[in-house]
């Protein structure tokens, strides 16, 4: 049956507000995109929300935002500020180090386009999410890894630097003395940095950057830098971004996971409930001694975050309001 016919015939038999796609599921030509998009209510716009106590990072994205800017140059600059806080022990410079004493940085960004680009394991440049912005832009791929991602980031201007400083590297040595290698996440602190902004023309981009897991094996890779995992925006259905124990979320390919949730019509908050589901309801796991937090945003302007323990916190900016919330978690216990 041809589309337009379909379509037609469907309004007549009374299934006149279906959406496009939900229509084409039952015919035979290629799946469309939904066409009906949902506009942000104008009072919710601009907004940004991004993982852990990120005041001044949010502050800076809702600059950009509130003068007009895009969503992509606000997660940019946003995400920038915490590769240069050197307190940060887990972004950017002052990122704490593999077990070699080599910091090696994570990161991606996503545009209302549904581009695309990342760095992995990239050492001696601060501002990876700006590297993995040039790759998104200015080559063919979506993924640049290592020397090469750092040789590219060199050619592109990138000042090379040192990324180890002395707090890093007195917690590092005294790391060695024991060596004890737990991949686990202290559920306390760590302060990946995910970010989703939906700008005044009411596009979502979103951007993610990390060192990763301390003293993590050398060439270990988590969720951030990866598509779907630490990470994903549809700019019709809305956005996710993942902190907490990379692998664990990679395993359940958490933030496409709920963004298709959402787009099914689950609220941010219950698809981000539904993604630690996952990840705790699996036999056998044994969930105490990791952390996983997500947050989301639709295209309503609506938000959610989600934990497996306490300590989970999320800054939103909102109604020209910036704000830290502890999240909501799942070990009550
Ligand atoms: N998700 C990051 C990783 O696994 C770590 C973190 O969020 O702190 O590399």
């Amino acid at each position: 049956m041809k589309r337009r016919n379909f379509i037609k015939k469907a309004s007549v038999t009374g299934l006149g507000l279906v959406t496009v796609s939900s229509v084409l599921t039952h015919c035979d030509e290629p799946l469309a995109r939904n066409k009906k998009v949902i506009a942000v209510a104008d009072g919710v716009k601009p907004m940004v929300i991004a993982t852990w106590k990120t005041d001044l990072a949010v502050e800076t994205a809702a600059k950009v935002l509130e003068k007009g800017g895009n969503a992509l140059d606000a997660v940019e600059q946003g995400c920038r500020i915490e590769e240069a806080n050197e307190k940060g022990k887990s972004v950017g410079k002052g990122g704490l180090p593999d077990r070699d004493g080599n910091v090696t940085l994570d990161a991606c960004i996503m545009n209302d386009k549904g581009d695309y680009g990342a760095v992995l394991g990239v050492k001696n440049i601060k501002h990876v999410i700006s590297v993995a912005r040039k790759v998104m832009e200015d080559t063919p791929h979506v993924m640049l890894v290592g020397d090469g991602a750092e040789q590219f980031a060199v050619a592109k201007g990138f000042k090379r630097e040192n990324l180890l400083t002395e707090a890093s590297k007195k917690a590092w040595q005294k790391w060695k003395e024991k060596s004890e290698y737990k991949p686990i996440i202290n559920i306390e602190n760590h302060d990946t940095i995910g970010m989703l902004a939906i700008d005044k023309k009411g596009n979502i981009s979103g951007a993610c950057t990390t060192s990763g897991l301390a003293y993590k094996m050398p060439g270990r890779v988590g969720d951030s830098p990866i598509i779907g995992g630490g990470l994903f925006v549809d700019n019709e259905v809305g956005g996710a971004s993942a902190t907490g124990l990379g692998e664990e979320v990679l395993k359940t390919v958490g933030s496409f996971l709920i963004v298709e949730l959402m787009r099914q019509g689950k609220s941010p908050q219950k698809a981000c409930e539904e993604a630690i589901g996952r990840i705790v309801n699996k036999p056998g796991k044994d969930f105490r001694n990791f952390q996983v937090g997500y947050i989301a945003v639709n295209k309503k302007g609506e938000t959610g975050a989600y934990s497996i323990h306490k300590y989970f916190s999320y800054n939103l900016y909102k109604n020209k309001e910036n704000k830290n919330i502890p999240s909501d978690f799942y070990n009550k216990v």
